[in-house]
């Protein structure tokens, strides 16, 4: 890995920025979308406007204290404090690369030790510096692709609506910590649902929290910047259509179906023809949604299984009526991983033949395999680095035991 740590440690629980108080019976307001919260202040016999001020002061200003919600009563404050928290997941590790990629690994729940983690990389762009954050919606995966470390995990369990925007709302933390309360910003300007698990199938808490991202009272993201990717979980994709306007990526992997009831089990209940119907009705008929003029194809590239001239032949044909853009993806390898990552050469020629019958095909920077496996192929190896990190911090703690004795 080229990149240097700056900052690789387990934080206290006096570092959180989250009070430390038992949160078990109070509510945490970190994740409520503002109908949530204003249903919330109206049972309560507050007033429902109360629900964007607390929004603006938690996902805009990253305050977790209600003390320091000037614009609301001394009064109400109280209330809140003694019935809320604003509580984000556990950092449990959190690594700085000097290239400015971020990364957060995160324990969810009471104790189970499960791990997450989430991966903000930087980009410079025409329009100015992106930052993405890429995010994760499950521990685990149900769906066993065969290429994915997550999916070899099994299913864990869904992500809470606060474990998934508490994710942009650390990764936006970090920027601020040092800034004065009312001199925040927001630096993440986009965000991929491309981490551990299948967003579609925890679909409420990702729909809520998407929303959160797009309202104007907490993050306000453009709905372009927000990009949901699903292995094609075909009636979720037109449910997402009603519910709100993001873009959509789909993980296709496969261009026949023979092949991509292989790498993408969920092919056999919903195959392609499906797939490709629910991406046509997915696209705006008036063109005015500017979020779905087309879809994102994201094509992993296996050595000798999916990166065929006749592979790229097949794509041209099944992609001839859906408005697209192809990302190729560079196959990240993970321990005991069935495949290896195509050439450079195959996958330029696989872009070529791609580009000459008129599609828009980019292949995903790959920057370190470390920072490769940021979307995709997140938690695989996390558990196995914590691990790591927790044998490193013995070691170390040996070793001194050792010099101390030796005087
Ligand atoms: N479950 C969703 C979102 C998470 S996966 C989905 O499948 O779309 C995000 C992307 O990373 C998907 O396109 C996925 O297929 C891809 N991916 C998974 N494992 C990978 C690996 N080992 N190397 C490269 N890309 C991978
Ligand atoms: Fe799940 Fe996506 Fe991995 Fe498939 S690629 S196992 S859907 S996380």
């Amino acid at each position: 890995m080229s990149t240097e740590v700056v900052a690789t440690s387990a934080i206290s629980a006096e570092q959180q920025p989250s009070p430390s108080a038992p949160a078990q019976e109070k509510v945490n307001l970190l994740g409520m979308s503002r109908p949530q919260m204003e249903k919330f202040f109206e049972d309560m016999g507050e007033k429902k406007f109360r629900a964007g001020q607390v929004m603006k002061w938690i996902h805009q200003f990253f305050v977790t204290d209600f003390a320091q919600m000037t614009n609301i009563s001394g009064k109400l404050r109280e209330k809140l404090e003694k019935l809320c928290v604003i509580e984000a997941p556990e950092v449990v590790h959190k690594n700085y690369s000097k290239d400015g990629t971020r990364k957060w690994v995160f324990r969810v729940g009471d104790g189970d030790g499960s791990l997450v983690e989430t991966v903000l990389i930087p980009a410079e762009h025409r329009s100015g510096l992106r930052r993405t954050l890429c995010i994760s919606s499950q521990v685990g995966c149900a769906l066993d692709c065969s290429f994915c470390s997550t999916g070899k995990q099994g299913f864990q369990r869904d992500l809470t609506q606060a474990e998934i925007i508490g994710q942009l709302w650390m990764a936006n933390y970090s920027y601020m910590e040092d800034v004065p309360v009312l001199e925040r910003e927001r630096s993440v300007t986009n965000v991929v649902m491309m981490g551990m698990g299948e967003p579609l199938l925890n679909y409420d808490a990702v729909l809520n929290s998407m929303r959160i991202m797009l309202d104007d009272f907490a993050y306000g993201m453009s709905k372009r910047r927000v990009t949901l990717s699903t292995s094609g979980v075909v009636p979720k994709i037109d449910q997402l259509v009603k519910d709100i306007d993001v873009a959509l990526a789909i993980s296709l992997h496969a261009p026949n179906d023979e092949l991509r009831n292989e790498l993408v089990p969920i092919n056999k209940k919903y195959p392609l023809e499906q797939l490709i119907a629910a991406c046509q009705r997915y696209i705006a008929k008036d063109g005015n949604e500017s979020s779905r003029k087309h879809v994102t194809i994201e094509y992993v590239m296996l050595d000798g299984v999916n990166d065929h001239p006749e592979h790229a032949q097949q794509m041209i044909k099944l992609l001839k009526n859906l408005p697209s853009k192809i990302n190729l993806i560079p196959f990240n390898p993970f321990p005991h991983a069935p495949y290896g990552r195509s050439s450079r050469n195959r996958i330029i020629s696989f872009q070529k033949t791609l580009s000459d019958a008129g599609f828009v095909c980019t292949i995903r920077q790959t920057r370190g395999d470390d920072i490769d496996a940021a979307c995709g192929q997140l938690v695989g190896q996390v558990a196995d680095r914590t691990r790591r990190a927790e044998q490193w911090k013995k070691k170390i703690a040996q070793s001194n035991e050792i010099m101390r004795s030796q005087g």
